[in-house]
């Protein structure tokens, strides 16, 4: 037996102690599940897979929105020893196949919101043997599919005997695609056991919590943070198919919620929704948790006088399962600019930045820049991902003497607190100086007419890259005028003055809202 328990094994203990507790409840099919009924329905979908062919090891998709069968799907898959591949719902069918035949999946379970998306891939998804709808109880199943509730009804309730060790794959879940091709990041199952107790701790929940899944769960934020440490823990999840702010303050109400993880923009949604509610009371919420962006100092203030006393925030990546620092509810007021400390048994580190690294001289860990300069994150912590899925390369050029080298650009303060700056795929060299564009588009979001702002490195002869801004104007805007208020700020060096200035209607974004620059890069 390993020192960790597998996920399903989590959930086992947790119906063991408590299987009359409610584990998940479901408001659009007007559903509770008990931990018993949640453990039953794992047993028969994880048999379902089984008596259709899924051996162990086999990669499992699921193409959906969050919901009840969600869970059900992830926790029977990993019962019949399949490894668990979520994909991104908002992608087009041509991104679903890529992921679908990376991963070499056979089994994909997808949805009435993500029928569409299938029906138009399905010819290209040649690893799918087997498609599995999930609302064939309210509407007729596909002729290529099999109805979920339908093979659900017919299954055995007895658990699949399959030997699973904590060591082996739990998941391949694909990054968000903000600087390429979305990455296959393989967790263990320790990864994820590990991780979620880890943000149980430094949340402080524990088994009477209840907590809103309004996040998707494809993502492992919402998974990892949310519905897997409160399956482990035996706490109650509300799950949100769809975001709505509206409904999400509704379900607070209506449920007792304590616990929301939602991004700072969501915050600011759910902060000016309940203005308009004639009666909301959110006194249950005993913490709101934000992330993927700094919570401007005034929407704390007000959500704090709104919702609860206590926020907090984390920073981190797939690959680190994937929180790897945190602010804790007692010092955020004082530290709103930075995202936090080294989580326990978690460290940071910054080094040397560099773009293309020399494979004979590469950069070492132990090579730290002084306190307060920016540099490359680099972190360690026991939930890091094995590998990137059939990229070697790329695995070798992240993991190095035990360090993830994440690609982040940011600095230390002298307590050790963390301050994001940029990604390092995005920095700019420019006549020997390394400049972050984000410092840039600060100083162009100052300018009224700039609706949004992308600033990259064009090739240069004289300077070996120059900086270039692509801009969407609120209304009528030239480059000239940019060029004086550039001049005239006070907060911008000469050299770090975008040198030419490109209008566009769009930027390219990836479905989470991240803009992509590798995709303006590729268009020079
Ligand atoms: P890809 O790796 O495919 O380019 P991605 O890095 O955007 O996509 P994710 O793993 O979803 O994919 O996102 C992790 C990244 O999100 C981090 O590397 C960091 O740049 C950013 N990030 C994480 N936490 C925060 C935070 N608290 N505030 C701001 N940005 C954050
Ligand atoms: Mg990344």
């Amino acid at each position: 037996m390993d020192y960790l328990p597998t996920l399903p094994e989590t959930l086992s203990r947790t119906t063991r102690k408590y299987p009359d507790r409610e584990a998940i409840v479901y408001p659009r099919k007007d559903l509770r599940l008990t931990y018993a009924e949640l453990d039953e329905r794992v047993d028969r979908f994880a048999n379902v897979l089984r008596d259709r062919g899924v051996e162990t090891g086999d990669r499992v998709s699921l193409l959906l929105h969050n919901s009840a069968e969600f869970v059900v799907a992830l926790f029977g898959l990993l019962r019949a020893g399949a490894v668990f591949n979520p994909i991104n719902y908002r992608l087009a069918p041509s991104e679903v196949g890529y992921i679908l035949e990376d991963s070499e999946s056979t089994v994909l379970v997808f949805e009435a919101a993500t029928r569409e998306t299938v029906e138009n891939g399905r010819g290209e998804f040649s690893t799918v043997e087997e498609y599995v709808y999930v609302d064939d109880d309210v509407e007729e199943t596909p002729a290529y599919a099999v109805g979920f509730h339908d093979l659900l009804e017919k299954s055995d309730t007895t658990a699949p005997s399959v030997s699973i060790d904590s060591t082996d794959q739990y998941a391949i879940m694909y990054t968000s695609g903000t600087t390429g091709r979305p990455k296959g990041v393989v967790h263990s199952h320790r990864d994820a056991t590990y991780h979620n107790m880890l943000y149980a701790g430094q949340m402080g929940l524990d088994f009477t919590d209840v907590g809103i899944s309004a996040m998707p769960l494809y993502h492992n934020a919402e998974l990892n943070c949310g519905l897997l440490a409160r399956i482990n823990l035996g706490a109650k999840t509300v799950i949100l198919h769809d975001f709505d702010a509206r409904r999400a303050l509704e379900v607070v109400d209506e449920e007792r919620a304590t616990h929301l993880f939602v991004a700072s923009r969501i915050w600011r949604q759910l902060l000016e929704t309940s203005r308009e509610l004639d009666s909301f009371d959110g006194s249950s919420l005993s913490l709101g948790v934000y992330g993927a962006a700094p919570m401007p100092p005034s929407l704390l203030e007000e959500c704090i006088e709104t919702f609860t006393e206590d926020y907090a925030t984390a920073y981190g990546m797939t690959e680190m399962g994937p929180c790897a620092t945190f602010i804790l509810p007692f010092e955020v007021r004082e530290h709103l600019e930075s995202v936090g400390r080294a989580a326990p048994n978690h460290e940071v580190r910054i080094v040397e930045p560099t773009e293309d690294e020399d494979p004979n001289d590469p950069v070492n860990p132990d090579d730290t820049v002084e306190t307060g300069e920016t540099g490359e994150i680099i972190l360690q912590g026991p939930p890091m991902m094995e590998e990137y899925w059939n990229e070697p390369e790329k695995t070798a050029d992240a993991i190095r003497d035990g360090w993830f080298f994440t690609g982040d650009a940011g600095y230390l303060n002298e307590d050790g607190y963390l301050f994001l700056v940029d990604r390092i795929d995005d920095m700019i060299i420019s006549g020997g100086e390394n400049i972050y564009p984000t410092e840039i588009e600060n100083v162009l979001y100052q300018y009224d007419g700039v609706a949004e702002a992308a600033v990259i490195g064009e090739a240069d002869d004289d300077w070996g890259e120059r900086v270039v801004a692509y801009i969407v104007p609120d209304g009528e805007l030239t480059a000239n005028k940019l060029e004086i208020f550039c001049r005239e700020s006070d907060d911008l060096a000469e050299f770090k003055r975008p040198r030419h200035y490109e209008f566009r209607e769009e930027l390219p974004r990836n479905p989470s809202g991240k803009i992509q620059k590798y995709k303006l890069r590729n268009e020079n």
